[in-house]
């Protein structure tokens, strides 16, 4: 009996898994920049913290439904200088994907060589934005056992933490866009709410 408490107790856990709200562009953490550096060895707290914020990257609802790439830590209210990377070659809907947490980035170099490209973002899921940014990066950061890293970044991976690392900074995409557009996963999501609604209203 006490086994069959205990198996219900670990589901019930499961299927409500405690993650954050991401928070919206009108949110001043957004704009804020934040300073605390992630400290090593890395106390309960921040663990804690850390483990939350995977879930909600994994877990996250709405338009991009399981599918965000990276978050950084003042997306939801943390004020510490560190964001998650999703592996982002894997099937988007898998949530066992390997995700690291890159801590205390640094953008040491950039080339002069630019690129546009389009962006999304957790906290603006309405639109897409495309924004112009150096093509590779040098980086230093911490990984999750403090360990230093210094790596040369291109393509895609370099755009991932320019953007990331300028939410640590208080910059958010719209900020720096060159043009914006309605993101076309919004709409769908839009489109599968409104079906949703006249289904119950049935
Ligand atoms: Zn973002």
């Amino acid at each position: 009996m006490k086994k069959f408490v205990f198996k219900k107790t670990l589901k019930s856990i499961k299927q409500k898994a405690d993650i954050y709200n991401i928070l919206s562009q009108n949110d001043i953490q957004l704009t804020t920049q934040v300073k605390k550096e992630v400290i090593f060895p890395l106390n309960q707290e921040v663990e804690d913290q850390i483990d939350k914020l995977v879930d909600t990257l994994r877990l996250n609802k709405g338009v991009y439904e399981k599918r965000g790439v990276a978050i950084a830590a003042n997306q939801v209210g943390l004020d510490l200088r560190f964001f998650l990377l999703a592996d982002y070659d894997a099937n988007p809907f898998d949530i066992q994907k390997r995700i690291l947490t890159i801590c205390n980035p640094q953008i040491l170099d950039k080339s002069k060589e630019t690129s546009e490209e389009e962006e999304g973002c957790l906290s603006i899921p309405e639109q897409v934005a495309f924004v112009t940014r150096p093509i590779s990066i040098l980086v230093e950061y911490q990984n999750i056992m403090g360990k230093k890293i210094k790596q040369e970044l291109s393509g895609l991976q370099a755009r991932i933490f320019q953007h990331e690392i300028d939410h640590l900074d208080g910059i958010h995409m719209l900020q720096r866009a060159n043009r914006v557009e309605v993101n076309p996963l919004y709409v769908q999501y839009q489109n599968k709410q409104k079906a949703l609604q006249n289904q119950k209203e049935l």
